[in-house]
C-alpha cells in the first residue's frame, strides 16, 4: 500500500488509518486523561465545540471536528497522545495557534493535540544569540522578550501570530533581506515522532525531520515542542515610510518600485497595498470606491543616518504622492500595531498569497479595476518587493522552496457571515486575475485546503518528491494527517 501510494505522490494523501468509533475508544480515553496532565474533551462532551473550535484566527469556520482534542500540558502528553492515536488507530493532528488561513487543524475525526498551553521561552543565550521556546509563543511576545535583551529574531509581521506554524511553513519575516525568512534561523527542533518519541532534529542530528520542519507546514510528521532560534542584534534605527497615491497611479508606482527594488539596500522592507483610504484621503479615493495605494518601507539600520540614506531613493518617486511622510523612528512594537490594524481579529477571510517574478506594475494594473469593487472594507492586496541585488536564494536544507522577485495577493477579510458568498466570489476573481503572474505558492498563507493544488505550487518538483519519501520513510503507518486527506466538507 505505501509503495503504490508513494507512486502517485499519494503519502501526502495520508494513508486512511480505520477510525474507531468514539464508543470503541472510550477505554482508551480513560486510560488518555489518567497519563496526561492537559485537558482532554472528547466528542459529545460540554465544551467540546469551544475546544475543537475556540481558538481558531479565521471566524469562517469549517464544520470539521476531531473526534477528541488533547490540550496537551508537557512533551510527555504529546508522547501520551501520539501513543494513544496509533493505538486506536486514529490519526493526528496538531494545533498551534489556529491562525492559518484555510482550518487545516481541522480535519474529520481523529486526534487533535492542542498545543495552546506550550507557551513558554525555555532559554536565552545573550552572549551567543541564541533562544529555545515552546512553540506557542506569539510574534510581538517574541520580539518584545528579545528586543528587552538588545537582540531580535525574524518573526511574522502580525502581533498576535504564534511562531509554532509560522516557522514550520517557512516563515515570511520582518527584514527578510538581511535575516532572511523565520525557518532559515531555526537551528534545530525538539519533536515527538509518529512513533511516540521525543527527538531532538538539527542539521547533524536526524537531518530528514529538520529539513521537513523548515517549510513542510501542515505537511509536516511530527509536532514540534520547541524550536531553537539564532538571535540578531537588535537593529537602533528601524525607520519607515508611507506614501499614498491614487489607484488609478498605483500600476505606474508598482512599476517604479519594481525597477527600483534591485538598487534599493536590502535592509529596506518594502510593500504596496491597494486597501481603503484612510478617512483624510476618503474623498480623494471615491472615484475608486474609495480604494487607495499606500507604500511603506521599513529600513533596518544601526543608525538614523544610515536608515535615511537607504529610504533616500524612494522619496524620488517621480509619480506625485497624495501625502506621505519620510523616514519616522519605529520600534517593533510599533510595527506590529499597524500590522494589527490591516489584520484585525475576528474576521471571516480568505488568502492566496504567491510569489512572482513579474513586475509589481503589472500584476497591480491586471486587478486595479477589480479592486474598486471589493465589497469589503477590511480587505488587503499587498505586494512584498524584495529589495537589493539579489533575489533571496532559496533555503539550503529546507523543504521550504520559494524564492521570488515579488510576494503577495489579495487577504479577503469581513465580518459577517452573509457577505459569505460575495466576498468569496470577489477573491476567487481577484487570484484568477493575478495567477498568470504566479511561479508558487506559500504554503503558511494560502488556500491548501479550497484548492489542493495550491499545496503542490508551494514546493519544487524535487522538495515536494522528498517530502513523500521522507514521510513514508518516518510515518509509515500515516499517524499524521497528510496535506489533503480528513478534508471533506465546507472548504
Ligand atoms: C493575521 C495573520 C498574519 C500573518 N502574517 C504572517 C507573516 O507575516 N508571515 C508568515 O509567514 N505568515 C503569516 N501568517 C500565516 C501564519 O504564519 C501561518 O498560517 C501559520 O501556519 C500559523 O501558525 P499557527 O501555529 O497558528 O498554525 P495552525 O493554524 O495552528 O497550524 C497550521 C498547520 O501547521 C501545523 N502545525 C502548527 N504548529 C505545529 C507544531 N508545533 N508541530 C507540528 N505541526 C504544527 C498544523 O498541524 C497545521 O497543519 C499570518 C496569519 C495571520 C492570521
Amino acid at each position: 500500500m505505501a509503495g503504490a501510494a508513494a507512486a502517485t505522490g499519494g503519502m501526502l494523501l495520508g494513508i486512511s488509518l480505520q477510525a474507531k468509533t468514539p464508543k470503541d475508544t472510550s477505554m482508551s480515553i480513560a486510560t488518555l486523561r489518567k497519563a496526561c496532565k492537559g485537558r482532554i474533551v472528547a466528542v459529545g462532551e460540554p465544551d467540546f465545540k469551544k475546544a475543537v473550535y475556540g481558538g481558531l484566527w479565521n471566524k469562517r469556520i469549517p464544520d470539521r471536528a476531531p473526534d477528541v482534542v488533547v490540550r496537551v500540558a508537557d512533551e510527555q502528553d504529546v508522547i501520551a497522545a501520539v501513543r494513544f492515536a496509533r493505538e486506536n488507530r486514529m490519526k493526528v493532528v496538531v494545533r498551534g495557534g489556529g491562525h492559518n488561513w484555510c482550518q487545516p487543524t481541522l480535519r474529520n475525526g481523529g486526534v487533535l493535540i492542542d498545543l495552546t498551553d506550550l507557551n513558554k521561552v525555555v532559554s536565552i543565550d545573550v552572549e551567543g544569540r541564541k533562544a529555545v521556546v515552546q512553540p506557542i509563543i506569539s510574534n510581538r511576545e517574541a520580539q518584545k522578550i528579545l528586543n528587552a535583551k538588545g537582540l531580535a529574531f525574524p518573526s511574522g509581521h502580525c502581533p498576535q501570530v504564534k511562531l509554532s506554524g509560522y516557522l514550520l511553513g517557512g516563515g515570511m519575516a520582518w527584514n527578510p533581506g538581511i535575516w532572511g525568512s523565520g525557518a532559515e534561523s531555526v537551528e534545530a527542533v525538539e519533536l515527538v515522532t509518529a512513533q511516540g518519541e521525543l527527538i531532538t532534529a538539527s542539521e547533524k542530528e536526524n537531518p530528514d525531520y529538520f529539513w521537513a520542519a523548515r517549510g513542510s507546514g501542515s505537511g509536516f510528521f511530527g509536532v514540534v515542542t520547541r524550536y531553537h532560534l539564532k538571535l540578531y542584534p537588535l537593529p537602533k534605527a528601524i525607520h519607515g515610510i508611507t506614501y499614498y497615491y491614487s489607484l488609478d497611479d498605483a500600476g505606474a508606482v508598482g512599476t517604479w518600485l519594481g525597477e527600483r527594488a534591485a538598487k534599493l539596500s536590502p535592509s529596506i522592507e518594502l510593500s504596496l497595498f491597494l486597501l481603503e483610504a484612510p478617512p483624510e484621503l476618503k474623498k480623494k479615493a471615491a472615484s475608486n470606491g474609495g480604494k487607495i495605494c499606500m507604500v511603506t518601507g521599513a529600513a533596518f539600520a544601526d543608525t538614523p543616518e544610515e536608515a535615511k540614506a537607504s529610504l533616500q531613493p524612494l522619496e524620488s518617486c517621480p509619480i506625485k504622492c497624495l501625502s506621505g511622510s519620510f523616514a519616522t523612528p519605529l520600534v517593533f512594537e510599533q510595527l506590529f500595531d499597524a500590522s494589527g490594524v490591516l489584520w484585525p481579529e475576528g474576521v471571516r477571510a480568505r488568502v492566496e498569497a504567491t510569489f512572482s517574478d513579474s513586475s509589481p506594475g503589472e500584476m497591480v494594473k491586471a486587478i486595479r479595476a477589480h479592486m474598486t469593487k471589493a465589497p469589503s472594507p477590511t480587505t488587503v492586496v499587498l505586494f512584498t518587493i524584495f529589495t537589493g541585488p539579489n533575489v533571496p536564494p532559496p533555503l539550503p536544507n529546507a523543504a521550504y522552496s520559494m524564492s521570488a522577485k515579488v510576494y503577495g495577493g489579495p487577504w479577503t477579510m469581513w465580518w459577517e457571515e452573509r457577505g459569505d458568498q460575495r466576498n468569496t466570489d470577489w477573491h476567487q476573481e481577484c487570484a484568477t486575475l493575478l495567477r498568470p503572474f504566479n511561479v508558487g505558492y506559500y504554503i503558511g498563507e494560502s488556500d491548501t485546503v479550497g484548492r489542493p493544488s495550491n499545496a503542490v505550487g508551494a514546493f519544487s518538483a524535487q522538495n515536494w518528491h522528498r517530502l513523500a519519501d521522507l514521510r513514508d520513510k518516518h510515518d509509515p503507518e500515516g499517524v499524521f494527517f497528510g496535506f489533503f486527506d480528513g478534508l471533506s466538507g465546507t472548504p
